[in-house]
């Protein structure tokens, strides 16, 4: 057994994570109480074949969420604790403060999280001994907060340093003014990208601004709410997250994954997208076909993460479809994109597109589909916050908070580097061509040199 460890911490991470329990435990016929029922809408043999990946199976036949929650308040987690699945995770993995994390990512990475961190990484340390062969962890958590960012950071740097080998996959929230708490938030998100560079593994980019776009154009919400928000998150958790959960042979666990879209280390950041967009409460009810399916799934509008894949090229990407249909047409239908549109593809990675079927679809949906991108147009979301962290910066404005719980200004400086190189590697990479120059200077040619 290959089990991943989640782990959510956080306002944002602890409601997105708590969803996408919900909806995990519903497409596995699991209910608030951790019992399988037998004799749920979709029973299928499916649903408990590759159960341990994300549970763990206790005494008297119940499953239990291989879950860690944790937060520098209680408030969040006491509302998970009670609400309608609040029974079904492990008391003993709740792990909290009382101080907060105000809004500072400083307070989070440095100073109330970093006392709190220990009791944290006692309870990931007993998941990962329960394990049989874990393949490594998934953090959900927004960028722009103190807890789920600064403390979700180190977490993740905690875990790297001692768990090298395992893979760590995050579900990052990133920030909009249009649904914006603060205004450090280029900040706080900032000091994270720094982080999830180095120490993550591979990132599904969720941003607030593509998710207020969709509900409010796409959906027609006058007034989107977090909760809508958190519920375009959801599916989308759920379906990129169907490979690891369904048999299958595509990117069925979290290293394939990495494999089949990660061409160069530091480009881990992938774009997501969802077919079909429907609204909390609402469902579909004309039945999409194949062709249609695939046409929303490529298009920029149903894309997580506000970039424009037209403004750039696909290095990689992996869809996943869900629902009985055929195979044969799903390739077709693929194919055809990419031959339609094939300059938006890179052509130094040959066969870069990847599809799967999964016979089990969402609930509620006959057919749907997940799309995961690593797409050099990503690199307009992180110069939108680039662009606000240094308009900030350049005026030392708010700098006080952090320096104050002892930050230098140098991790600032340090982190606006990094992220503005990553926005040139992508695009480098984007101009890339299949001619590769005589003076390419791949650093090997001088290691040889010489010997
Ligand atoms: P923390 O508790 O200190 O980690 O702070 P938050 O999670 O509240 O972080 C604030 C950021 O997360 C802001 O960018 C908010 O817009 C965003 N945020 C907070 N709650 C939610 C949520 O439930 N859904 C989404 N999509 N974003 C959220």
């Amino acid at each position: 057994m290959r089990e991943i460890l989640h782990i959510q911490g956080g306002q944002c991470g602890n409601q997105i994570g708590s969803k996408f329990w919900e909806v995990i435990c519903d497409e596995h016929g699991i209910d608030p109480t951790g019992r399988y029922n037998a004799g749920n809408a979709g029973a299928s043999d499916l649903q408990l074949e590759r159960i341990n990946v994300y549970f763990n199976e206790a005494t008297a036949g119940r499953f239990v969420p291989r879950a860690v929650l944790m937060d520098l308040e209680p408030g969040t987690m006491d509302s998970i604790r009670s609400g309608p699945s609040g029974q079904i995770f492990r008391p003993d993995n709740f792990v909290f403060g009382q101080s907060g994390a105000g809004n500072n990512w400083a307070k989070g990475h440095y100073t109330e999280g970093a006392e709190l961190i220990d009791s944290v990484l006692d309870v990931v340390r007993k998941e990962a001994e329960y394990c049989d062969c874990m393949q490594g962890f998934q953090v959900c958590h927004s960028l722009g907060g103190g807890t789920g960012s600064g403390m979700g950071t180190l977490l993740i740097s905690k875990i790297r340093e001692e768990y090298p080998d395992r893979m760590m996959l995050t579900f990052s929230v990133f920030p909009s003014p249009k649904v914006s708490d603060t205004v450090v938030e280029p900040y706080n998100a900032t000091l994270s990208v720094h982080q999830l560079v180095e120490n993550a593994d591979e990132c599904m980019v969720l941003d607030n601004e593509a998710l207020y776009d969709i509900c409010f154009r796409t959906l027609k919400l006058t007034n989107p709410t977090f909760g809508d928000l958190n519920h375009l998150i959801s599916a989308t958790m759920s379906g990129a997250t169907c490979c690891l959960r369904f048999p299958g042979q595509l990117n069925s666990d979290l290293r394939k994954l990495a494999v089949n879209l990660i061409p160069f280390p530091r480009l881990h950041f992938f774009m997501v997208g969802f077919a079909p967009l429907t609204s909390r409460g609402s469902q579909q009810y004309s039945s999409l076909t194949v062709p249609e399916l695939t046409q929303q799934m490529w298009d920029a509008k149903n894309m997580m993460c506000a970039a424009d894949p037209r403004h750039g090229r696909y290095l990689t990407a992996s869809a996943m479809f869900r629902g009985k249909m055929s195979t044969k047409e799903v390739d077709e239908q693929m194919i055809n994109v990419q031959n339609k549109n094939s300059s938006y593809f890179v052509e130094w990675i040959p066969n870069n597109v990847k599809s799967s079927v999964c016979d089990i679809p969402p609930t509620g949906l006959k057919m749907a589909s997940t799309f995961i991108g690593n797409s050099t147009s990503i690199q307009e979301m992180f110069r939108r916050v680039s662009e606000q962290f240094t308009a900030m910066y350049r005026r030392k404005a708010f700098l006080h908070w952090y320096t104050g719980e002892g930050m230098d200004e140098m991790e600032f400086t340090e982190a606006e580097s990094n992220m503005n190189d990553l926005v040139a590697e992508y695009q480098q990479y984007q101009d890339a061509t299949a001619e590769v120059e005589e003076d390419f200077d791949d650093g090997v040619d001088e290691h040889y040199e010489g010997q």
